[in-house]
């Protein structure tokens, strides 16, 4: 195809091998690379004279990823050993249990290191829009596990948004029933946060939530 003006080189723009080509397009259907980083990284990775360079590293690395990698069947955290080491501590609360939407948000408790319950990893929230419906969701385990747990705090650590709170008011509803406490992470002005820069809907939440002290 000839654009008026520009000299067609019959290329289409693209390296003359095919498999580096090959490469860059794996590389760029992955999250958050456009074509130009997955370049970059595809020519980084290519580079390499040496036997044990990046490449077999990270080819190494994935498959061994790919051959350990599995969830947890009672939490849903990311392990290597199922249950995982939450799940199967003595130490920690079996009564008290956090509900978060991915493996993920279960780390920056795990950082912090104050939290001594358990977890369950729901894979997703409620949203109508994009057809995540509650029979998508593992609601069903989660009742398993209360019971068997005799769970008696479900903290519902869940994001700030409209799917968060959707999925919120579904857990209140449906284990309404249960001598349950629900609690859900207070929202509020951030630690460091200057009060003239907070928006709106997190001032107002702040306010709403005032305690006394
Ligand atoms: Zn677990």
């Amino acid at each position: 195809m000839t654009v008026a003006g520009k000299f067609d080189n019959g290329d289409g723009g693209e390296f003359q091998s095919p498999a580096l080509e090959r490469l860059v397009r794996s590389l760029s259907r992955l999250p958050g690379l456009g074509r130009k980083s997955a370049t970059r990284l595809a020519l980084h990775l290519v580079g390499h004279d040496e036997a044990a360079g990046p490449a077999e590293e990270l080819v190494a690395a994935v498959t061994e990823a790919r051959l350990q990698v599995t969830n947890c069947s009672s939490c849903g955290a990311i392990t290597e050993a199922d249950p995982c080491r939450i799940c199967k501590s003595e130490r920690r609360d079996s009564t008290q249990i956090c509900i978060v939407a991915t493996p993920v948000d279960i780390l920056p408790f795990e950082k912090a290191g104050f939290y001594r319950g358990r977890y369950f990893v729901l894979g997703g929230l409620l949203s109508p829009l994009d057809g995540v419906r509650a029979e998508d969701l593992p609601f069903h385990r989660l009742g398993v596990r209360l019971e068997k747990d005799g769970v008696k705090e479900m903290i519902i650590a869940l994001d700030v948004s409209v799917e968060g709170e959707t999925t919120a008011l579904y857990l209140q509803r449906l284990f309404a029933d249960r001598d349950l406490q629900l609690t859900r992470l207070a929202t509020g002005i951030p630690v460091g946060g200057a009060l003239a820069y907070v928006d709106e809907v997190t001032l107002q939440r702040a306010f709403q939530f005032r305690r006394t002290f």
